[in-house]
């Protein structure tokens, strides 16, 4: 375990600009998830996987950060049961790639969604018409308030569209994913393909993915090139023109331009539409909206 004063939060996020954080938590082993649960207890926490879903004002976060170590990244599969157990800090892609190789089926969606199980939980992360929750059985979770760990059932954890009942003093430690017998050739080309059609339609450089959840039959992509909002540029951020609905951040930028971007265009989004659009990334340390 390691305790370290104001270190790198924002440049630790695939936005990789903004500041740093009071504090930072490296929990390498079980044991020491103690120490997370004392952190929470001195103050705000954000539980940190890769950053991906996640902008961190240039002012920094005056809270603590909680990181799990690669203990935290195993992954075991039993063909037999079909099942994937993995840990909060695996990668969705290698948890993707391994169960298709496993003669696995159902999680290839994630190939392209560049964070950990954890943050996937949290967001119900999804594409390519699934989701985590979609396949989701059980998550096992360390309440930083108690210090007690639980295993939910999916049903306790409330899926919905990006969302879960996941709360900032919540800390997913593993899941156990329940998919289907599948044939490795195909699982092999329908990664292949969703890492095809990710090129062609999403932009590559620093940013979040998607900066704002579709309103209810609509996208909000749709929305903000409509009003030609693609290549809008405020100080070192910028709208994607390859895809509407992200905003890149240019190297050694500024996160309070990307939020100020974000800002503005919800704002003339809502002026011509009337639709308010709603922030999926993560703000930290910035005002509330
Ligand atoms: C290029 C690109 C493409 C993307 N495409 C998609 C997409 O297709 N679909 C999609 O849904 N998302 C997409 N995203 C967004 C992002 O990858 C997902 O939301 C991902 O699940 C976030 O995981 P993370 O580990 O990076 O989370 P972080 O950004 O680190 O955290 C996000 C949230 O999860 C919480 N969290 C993280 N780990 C834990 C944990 N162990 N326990 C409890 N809470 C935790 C954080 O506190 C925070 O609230 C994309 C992002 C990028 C950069």
């Amino acid at each position: 375990m390691s305790r370290i004063s104001g270190a790198p939060f924002g440049a630790r996020t695939t936005y990789r600009v903004g500041g740093t954080a009071a504090q930072t938590v490296e929990v390498s082993t079980v044991l020491e998830l103690v120490e997370a649960v004392d952190a929470a207890a001195s103050g705000p926490v954000y539980v940190l996987g890769r950053g991906s879903n996640t902008l961190v004002a240039d002012r920094g976060f005056d809270g603590t950060v909680i990181h799990l170590g690669e203990a935290f990244a195993t992954i075991d599969i039993d063909e037999g049961s079909a099942t994937v157990t993995a840990g909060a800090a695996a990668d969705l892609p290698v948890v993707a790639r391994r169960s298709v190789e496993a003669g696995l089926t159902g999680f290839e969606w994630a190939v392209g969604v560049p964070g950990t199980i954890g943050g996937a939980v949290r967001m119900n992360a999804g594409g390519h018409g699934s989701d985590l929750a979609t396949s989701l059985q059980s998550a096992d979770v360390l309440d930083l308030i108690t210090g007690t760990t639980t295993t939910w059932k999916r049903n306790e954890l409330r899926f919905a569209y990006r969302s879960s009942a996941i709360e900032p003093h919540h800390l997913v430690l593993a899941v156990t994913l329940s998919l289907s017998p599948g044939d490795v050739d195909l699982g092999r080309e329908a990664l292949r393909e969703i890492v095809r059609w990710r090129r062609e339609h999403q932009p590559g450089g620093a940013n979040c993915g998607s900066v704002f959840t579709n309103p209810v039959g609509d996208s909000a992509g749709r929305l903000i090139e409509e009003l030609g909002l693609k290549g809008r540029r405020r100080g070192t951020a910028m709208v994607s023109e390859k895809h509407a609905n992200f905003i890149q951040a240019d190297t050694g930028g500024s996160a309070d331009d990307v939020d100020a971007l974000m800002a503005e265009i919800a704002s003339e989004v809502a002026a011509s539409t009337g639709v308010r659009l709603v922030s999926e990334v993560r703000r930290v340390g910035f005002e509330e909206r």
